[in-house]
């Protein structure tokens, strides 16, 4: 029998994509993909434009399309997760639903998963249509990622790739609430294949992309992968705790050598303010891991679906 390749997309907003999309992913697959059956699984993460019913338009035409609309937006992240869950296919194949991803990558994709590879990940040789303090942002958060965190995380590359069967079912357990896609690909470890494309400019509409979501994933990253933060505010009560005593040490020297003449209140003010400080952020350090803690204990269902076809 012929393999399956799931091509997933997760879809919020993107109404005047879709049908470009199809026609060029259908073009790829009738042309150099004929050996194998396929479905195009569309996750449609609430959309609140047009998408859904363009999807359902495209299915009417070609039956190996299939959609699963969740209950409400989600997410990115989720949304991944429920195409995780649904695709059947003996490789899946991510890609966003804007054609910063060219289709035409994947059948040399599929090359490299008959070879046996499990992961194959596209990696960005240039990003077109990226600003550049997007690209700068982004290569700070990696390197800061890749310090802390023992599990090698690729840089440059986005969520555009084949993922075999096995590599699926991996990914199918993670459930947790605070997701992390990226991460969970190096975690699984398997055979990886790195491909270089040139990332396009997204083709139509606009990106749900910005600095407060860049950050908030960044602190996902970081506090799903390791617990140094904590670390860091235990060293910096430490040293703290040191210089006090130093501190200490002098003033009490210097009390009896000189008597108690009462000065001292600019650097009292400069003590209790840096103290402060420290203290909060540790507080919100803490504050961080345990609201994810909350989060995780609650064990509840990542999302709901309101169709499947
Ligand atoms: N997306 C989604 N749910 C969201 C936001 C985005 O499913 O809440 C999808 C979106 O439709 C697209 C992909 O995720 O297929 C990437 O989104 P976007 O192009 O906005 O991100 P960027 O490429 O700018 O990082
Ligand atoms: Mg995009």
């Amino acid at each position: 029998m012929a393999k399956m390749i799931t091509i997933l997309i997760p879809v919020y907003n993107e109404q005047d994509n879709l049908i470009v999309l199809y026609n060029r992913l259908k073009k790829i697959i009738d042309h150099e993909l004929n050996e194998y059956s396929y479905e195009i699984l569309f996750i449609n993460d609430g959309s609140k434009d047009n998408s859904l019913m363009v999807i359902k338009e495209l299915k009417l035409h070609d039956s190996n399309i299939r959609y699963v609309s969740l209950s409400r937006n989600y997410g990115k992240e989720i949304a991944m997760s429920a195409g995780f869950d649904h695709a059947t296919g003996d490789a899946v194949v991510i890609m966003d639903a804007d054609l910063q991803h060219p289709p035409e990558l994947i059948p040399e994709m599929v090359r490299y998963f008959e070879e046996g590879y499990d992961d194959v990940y596209a990696k960005r040789r240039s990003r077109q249509g990226d600003s550049w303090l997007k690209k700068q942002t982004s290569k700070w958060i990696y390197m800061i990622l890749k310090k802390i965190s023992k599990v090698p995380i690729q840089e440059d590359t986005g969520d555009f790739r084949l993922i075999s069967r096995r590599g699926v079912e991996a990914l199918k357990q993670f459930r947790e609430q605070h997701r992390y896609t990226k991460g969970y690909f190096s975690l699984i470890g398997f055979n990886k294949k790195g491909i270089l494309f040139d990332s396009e400019p997204r083709y139509a509409g606009e990106t749900k992309w910005n600095y407060f979501k860049l950050f908030e994933l960044a602190i996902e990253g970081i506090t799903s992968f390791t617990s140094a933060p904590l670390k860091l505010s235990t060293y910096f009560g430490f040293i703290a705790a040191v210089l006090a005593l130093v501190y200490m040490i002098i003033i009490i020297i210097q009390t009896l050598l000189y008597g108690n003449a009462v000065p001292g209140y600019p650097s009292l003010i400069c003590l209790i303010l840096f103290m402060g400080g420290i203290q909060l952020i540790s507080l919100g350090i803490i504050g961080e891991y345990l609201g994810r803690i909350f989060d995780e204990t609650k064990n509840r269902p990542l999302y709901f679906v309101d169709e499947y076809r």
